[in-house]
């Protein structure tokens, strides 16, 4: 039998197994459900809660501030594609 230590997701707040956290925050675990489960079957479960909802919050607000072209060009792209752009404009300082 094993002993783990249980602790509060630093998002949600649910409790879980350390060792069963997607990553660590300040020494507090994130669940998968926030954080991301590399084995889920779908994407959204993939990157977890917060990403998904973080970069989802920020598509249209790029996307309204691209001229006609680019618009219709940002449109066409992958979910991935569009968060690897926004995580870029955050970089520069160009989003929040
Ligand atoms: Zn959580």
């Amino acid at each position: 039998m094993t002993t783990d230590t249980w602790d509060a997701c630093d998002v949600c707040g649910c409790y879980l197994p350390v060792s069963e956290a997607a990553a660590m925050v300040d020494d507090r675990p994130v669940c998968k459900g926030c954080g991301g489960d590399p084995a889920a079957k779908t994407l959204e479960k993939r990157v977890g809660w917060a990403y998904w909802t973080f970069i989802n919050a920020r598509i249209p607000i790029l996307s309204d501030r691209l001229n006609e072209q680019n618009r219709a060009r940002f449109a066409t792209l992958g979910w991935e594609k569009k968060a690897r752009i926004i995580e870029q404009m955050i970089e520069k300082g160009n989003m929040i």
